[in-house]
């Protein structure tokens, strides 16, 4: 009986010697397959140049390269043990424990992320802006995770400035196109008045005649014209100066246009003293009504004219004209206010004659 019980204790400890021996060989097996795996990743992980994690399936940090360390500002001892939610602004609820036994299964690698942009966090608490990537990686029995963070923050400063300039470039574009949108309605108003006067110039008078005309031929109304001259004007010049004359131009000019009763006329200085009035829309009669306004106006003005054979105050001239219709064109209209001016002049001046197709008349003032 004693036998059987020494030879029973004998078994059952030899039996407890072989399960702790098996366990202690698969524990050293482990063990080994761990440190040489760790050890394999080191040499692959130390040379590259992104700061590179290594971390186990509970997401625990288990070894960092030198460039981690420069990125993050760790010493290794201060992340090993720690969660990799140390160093990013988003958490990754992955689930590590079923992606490791998924990867041991069935492959050797497999990446657990998009490569993806996030923030970095580093020690002293910057955000740094990575791309960022996890894969499972299985190495003869077991399974790392690797995280690589690639730094961006030089791209994104890049970016910045470049889109910075694009911003300044298209502020610049816009400024000139407007500066030139200005420059260029100034300069059309400027090539459309005659300078001295600032009221519309002859190459305005000339292209709003040949508009007025064919909107009289398509409205079948008739268009009006007047010339006008100021009467002895050279005399004036020669004795009170050119500045003087000037200042009359001047304020003839802007009386003849103040004295226009509709929008649509137009006053124009065509020559050294000499103006033109279009009137759409006007027969002669209306125009001479018109006319007659601005003669009295300018007499009122009272410019001082001694040397006038006319008047002692500066005086006008005026021919009138009106065509319609087929008749009407630019030459004729022309043509014939500037004879009835010529008849105004030749029957004394001061004063406005409607010219008439085979005789002008004038109006008594
Ligand atoms: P009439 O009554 O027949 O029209 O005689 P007039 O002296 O007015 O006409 P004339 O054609 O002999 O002289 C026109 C003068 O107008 C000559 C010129 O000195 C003057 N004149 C032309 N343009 C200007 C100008 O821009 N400024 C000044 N101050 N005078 C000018
Ligand atoms: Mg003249
Ligand atoms: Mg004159």
């Amino acid at each position: 009986m004693l036998t059987i019980g020494l030879l029973l204790v004998g078994v059952l400890f030899a039996a407890n010697v072989y399960w702790y021996l098996y366990n202690k060989q698969k524990f050293e097996k482990r063990t080994r397959h761990l440190l040489s795996s760790q050890l394999d990743y080191k040499s692959i992980i130390n040379p590259i140049s992104h700061a590179t994690i290594l971390f186990n399936d509970q997401g625990i940090i288990t070894y960092l390269n030198n460039s981690a360390m420069k990125f993050f500002g760790y010493r290794p001892e201060e992340l090993i043990g720690q969660s990799m939610t140390l160093l990013t602004t988003k958490e990754f609820p992955y689930n590590y424990q079923t992606s490791r036994s998924d990867t041991l299964h069935t492959g050797n690698k497999k990446f657990l992320t998009q490569t993806t942009e996030i923030l970095s966090r580093h020690k002293n608490g910057q955000l740094i802006p990575v791309l960022f990537s996890i894969s499972a990686v299985k190495y003869q029995d077991e399974v790392s995770f690797i995280a690589i963070f690639v730094d961006l923050s030089e791209i994104k400063c890049k970016e910045h400035k470049l889109q910075q300039q694009k911003a300044f470039i298209e502020r610049l574009a816009q400024l000139r196109t407007t500066t030139l949108e200005k420059e260029n309605n100034h300069l059309r108003r400027l090539s459309e008045i005659d300078v001295l006067t600032t009221i519309a110039n002859r190459r305005t008078y000339e292209h709003r005649l040949a508009q007025e005309i064919s909107t009289a031929k398509r409205t079948k109304q008739p268009l009006a014209m007047m010339m006008i001259d100021i009467d002895y004007f050279k005399d004036y010049n020669d004795h009170y100066g050119h500045g003087a004359g000037d200042q009359a131009l001047k304020s003839i000019a802007m009386l003849i246009k103040n004295t226009l009763p509709r929008k649509t006329d137009l006053a124009a200085r065509i020559g050294g003293e000499e103006f033109a009035v279009l009137m759409p829309a006007t027969n002669s009669e209306g125009a001479y009504r018109v006319a007659e306004h601005i003669r009295f106006n300018v007499e009122e003005l009272a410019i001082a004219h001694h040397f006038s054979k006319v008047h002692t105050v500066m005086t006008l001239s005026i021919g009138i004209t009106e065509l319609q219709g087929d008749a009407l064109n630019a030459v004729d209209l022309f043509n014939e206010a500037d004879s009835a001016l010529y008849d105004a002049k030749h029957k004394g001046r001061n004063q406005c004659v409607i010219y008439k197709k085979l005789n002008t008349y004038s109006y008594a003032i």
